[in-house]
């Protein structure tokens, strides 16, 4: 099966949970040719069970799904539309921001960029000098191993992922921001995922599972965890630019991505 047509069979299935109350699942990587279908009441288990006995769902889910996507992909792509639309509004509120000291220095603000239905959000610190030029996230050299990651283990593109961060404006000397730059732009992060409504947010590095997870502990005993939360699971790993400054790290940091595709292949 191709990721793109993964991605849209993804969010094919949560138009149905939002919208139906219908809940699907893909059982696993080797079997994604087996569509269970529940209520959301129902317990997981049980219905995987019921359907192989039965094994009332065993033909191609191609079929299945172009034929549902036929009959309700004008209202999911209005769905999506509307997400792209919020998204861009928190985008202009973000250029024209000066809530905070940063603004003064900065050439361009950094909104979040990717896909607006994402099933993981990636949560770095601060635009650097890269990202600051360009008004896009990621985009430096951490940037180039955070995507090398992103394909290479998880196997997605960045338009499927979204990328985004806890303060928008590029500290001065890629300083850590302050307390009160971290209170002021954090808001504009909540915005974003309450939109995307991801199943996993990842914190690259302390300052974004502090804001996240509202803990203090450091990197090192945060990192390589799956926490919880009403809404999403979040997952704390080292920042990529940390991983650059500290080469010794980079079989951990991949080990994380590796757990970080297993989450998402269980989901
Ligand atoms: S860092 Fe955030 S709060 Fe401060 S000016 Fe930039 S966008 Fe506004």
């Amino acid at each position: 099966m191709s990721q793109k047509l993964f991605e849209d069979i993804q969010n094919l299935f949560e138009f149905f949970d939002q919208c139906l109350n219908v809940k699907f699942f893909i059982e696993s990587e080797k079997k994604k040719n087996e569509l269970i279908i529940t209520n959301k009441e129902q317990k997981q288990e049980d219905i995987r069970k019921d359907y192989k006995q039965e094994n009332k769902v065993n033909k191609s889910i191609y079929d299945e799904i172009v034929e549902m996507h036929m009959k309700i992909g004008e209202p999911y792509m209005e769905i999506k539309e509307e997400k792209r639309k919020l998204l861009e509004d928190i985008a202009m509120r973000i250029i024209n921001c000066k809530m905070c000291e940063l603004h003064k220095e900065r050439k361009k603000a950094v909104p979040g960029d990717g896909s607006p239905t994402a099933r993981v959000v990636f949560v770095g610190e601060a635009p650097g000098y890269e990202e600051d030029k360009k008004g896009k996230p990621f985009v430096g050299k951490s940037g180039n191993l955070l995507m090398s990651k992103i394909k290479d283990i998880l196997g997605l593109d960045r338009s499927e992922v979204f990328i985004t961060n806890i303060v928008r404006c590029r500290p001065p000397q890629n300083r850590t921001p302050e307390k009160n730059e971290i209170e002021k732009c954090s808001p504009y992060l909540l915005e974003e995922l309450n939109i995307i409504d991801p199943q996993l947010v990842v914190a690259l590095g302390a300052p974004a599972a502090k804001v996240l997870l509202m803990r203090d502990e450091k990197i090192t005993e945060l990192r390589g965890n799956f926490y919880k939360r009403s809404d999403y699971t979040v997952f704390v790993t080292f920042h990529p630019a940390y991983v650059l400054r500290n080469p010794g790290v980079m079989d951990i940091f991949n080990e994380d991505f590796k757990k970080i595709a297993e989450f998402l292949r269980s989901i």
